[in-house]
C-alpha cells in the first residue's frame, strides 16, 4: 500500500511527505469509533502545550526542575487515570496501550503460577487477541488452558466459570466489553465467585473504559487493561491496573531502568500521559445518547432485515457499538461498496485481510456469519445526521446487492 493510499482520508502536511497531502475526505462518515477515538481537542491542547515546550524533561530526573516539571505530569495523569477506575495512584501502571496491558499481566504471571502449582488458566472464545495469544504462550508453556464457550449474545456467565473451576486454578481472564459485539460481561458476578479463592482475575477493560462504570474498589479485580485511543486520548499509550500488592507477582516483559514500579521500564512518554489523564478526566456518561442514535439508526434500517448480534438488553451492551450483518452479502463486498462509510470488519486488531471475525464465529458457529457481519460504532462526535446518511446508504447498497444476486432475506434474528 503506498502511503498516498494509506493517508488518502488526511491532510497531512509536511513529515507525512508531500504525497500525503491529500485534502480530507469529508463524505467519509466514521463510524470505527470501537476500533479508535479520535483526539478530543482539549485533549490534543495539553499534549500540544507540553509538546511545545523547548524541553519536556525526563519524569525520573526528579533531581533538575525539567525532570520535576515532567515528574509532576505524568503524577497528575496517574490520578486522573486511576480516578476514573476508581484506584489509586499507585496501581495505575503506563504502557503503551491494552495489547501490551494484557500481555504484561498473563505473560508476567506465568512464573508466579508456575512456582505456587496454579497452572490451570481460564478464558472466553470471545477474548480480544491480545488477551487469546498471550494465553495461548501459557499453554505452549505447558499450561492447561479451558476456552470457555459463551451465550449467544457473547456473555459469559459466573455460573459457567464457577463450572470449570479447579483445585489448581490460578487465573482467569475475562474481558468486560467485547468489541465487537458491545456485550458487557458480568463483572460483579464473576468478582464474587472469585473472591477469597486465590485466583488471580485479568480484566481487559478497553473497551469498557468510557462506555460503563468502572470501580477497581468495588471489583475483585486484580489486573485490568486501559487503552487510551478508546476514550480520544492518544493512540500509543496505555495502562494496566495492578491491584494493591499483585505487583510482586508480576515479571516484567522488558529488561531495563525498571521504571513503574519495576513492570515497565523505558522513559515514561511525558505528553501521551498527560493526554491518557485528560482523556480520561473527560469521559461522560453517553449512555443515553448512543442508545437513542442506535435506536434510530435500527429502525432506519428495519426493511433490510438485519441480523443484530449482542445483547438485547440495553444495560448488558455498550450502545456504541453495533455488529450487524445482512445474510449473503460479505463483509469485505460491503465495505468496497461505501468507500462512504469506515466501518469496522471484525477487531481491527486482527492481522491485515482477516475478515472472519473469530467472535461472531464462536457465538453462532457459522463462519458465513463471521464473513458477513460488519461492526458500526459511534461516538461523540457522531450525528443523527451522519447516522441518517449511513443508513439510507446502506439500505441503497445492499438492496442493490440483493437485487443484482437475486433476492431478499427474511431472516431478522436479535440474539439475546
Ligand atoms: N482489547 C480490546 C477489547 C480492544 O478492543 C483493543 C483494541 N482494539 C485492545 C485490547 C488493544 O488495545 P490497544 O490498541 O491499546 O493495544
Amino acid at each position: 500500500m503506498s502511503l498516498a493510499t494509506f493517508a488518502q482520508p488526511y491532510s497531512a502536511p509536511g513529515a507525512l511527505g508531500k504525497s500525503a497531502n491529500v485534502k480530507q475526505n469529508s463524505r467519509c462518515v466514521y463510524l470505527d469509533y470501537a476500533a479508535s477515538t479520535p483526539l478530543d481537542k482539549r485533549v490534543l491542547e495539553v499534549m500540544t502545550f507540553l509538546l511545545s515546550r523547548d524541553v519536556i524533561g525526563n519524569a525520573h530526573a526528579k533531581h533538575h526542575p525539567y525532570g520535576g516539571a515532567a515528574a509532576m505530569v505524568v503524577q497528575k495523569a496517574r490520578e486522573q487515570v486511576a480516578d476514573a477506575v476508581e484506584a489509586t495512584p499507585e496501581e495505575i501502571i503506563f504502557t503503551s496501550g491494552a495489547t501490551e496491558s494484557n500481555n504484561l499481566a498473563i505473560k508476567g504471571l506465568a512464573e508466579h503460577l508456575k512456582s505456587s502449582g496454579r497452572t490451570h488458566v481460564i478464558t472466553t472464545v470471545v477474548e480480544h487477541k491480545s488477551v487469546l495469544e498471550p494465553v495461548a504462550h501459557l499453554k505452549a508453556a505447558g499450561f492447561d488452558v479451558t476456552t470457555l464457550l459463551v451465550k449467544p449474545c457473547g456473555m459469559i456467565t459466573a455460573d459457567v466459570i464457577e463450572r470449570a473451576l479447579r483445585s489448581n486454578t490460578g487465573l482467569v481472564c475475562v474481558q468486560a466489553v467485547n468489541n465487537e459485539l458491545g456485550t458487557v460481561q458480568p463483572l460483579a458476578k464473576i468478582s464474587d465467585v472469585l473472591a477469597g479463592r486465590d485466583i488471580l482475575f485479568q480484566c481487559d477493560a478497553a473497551q469498557a473504559l468510557g462506555k460503563i462504570p468502572l470501580s477497581m474498589r468495588s471489583l475483585c479485580i486484580d489486573f485490568a487493561s486501559l487503552s487510551a485511543h478508546k476514550v480520544y486520548g492518544p493512540q500509543g499509550i496505555g495502562a494496566l491496573y495492578v491491584s494493591s500488592g499483585r505487583a510482586q507477582l508480576l515479571a516484567p516483559l522488558l529488561a531495563g531502568g525498571g521504571q513503574e514500579q519495576g513492570l515497565r521500564s523505558g522513559t515514561l512518554p511525558v505528553a501521551l500521559c498527560a493526554g491518557f489523564g485528560a482523556a480520561c478526566s473527560l469521559i461522560e456518561d453517553d449512555r443515553e445518547h448512543f442508545q437513542s442514535l442506535r435506536e434510530a439508526f435500527l429502525a432506519r434500517i428495519e426493511k433490510l432485515n438485519p441480523v443484530v448480534y449482542g445483547h438485547r438488553e440495553a444495560q448488558k451492551n455498550a450502545p456504541g457499538i453495533l455488529n450487524i450483518r445482512f445474510p449473503g452479502i460479505d463483509n469485505d463486498t460491503l465495505v468496497m461498496a461505501l468507500p462512504e462509510l469506515a466501518i469496522g470488519i471484525g477487531s481491527a486488531c486482527n492481522s491485515a485481510g482477516q475478515k472472519l471475525s473469530h467472535v461472531v464465529k464462536a457465538i453462532t458457529d457459522d463462519e458465513q456469519a463471521a464473513r458477513e457481519s460488519v461492526r458500526i460504532s459511534f461516538g461523540r462526535q457522531t450525528t443523527k445526521e451522519e447516522l441518517g446518511t449511513a443508513a439510507q446508504r446502506l439500505i441503497d447498497v445492499v438492496t442493490t446487492i440483493q437485487e443484482l444476486s437475486g433476492g431478499t432475506y427474511s431472516e431478522n434474528c436479535i440474539c439475546w
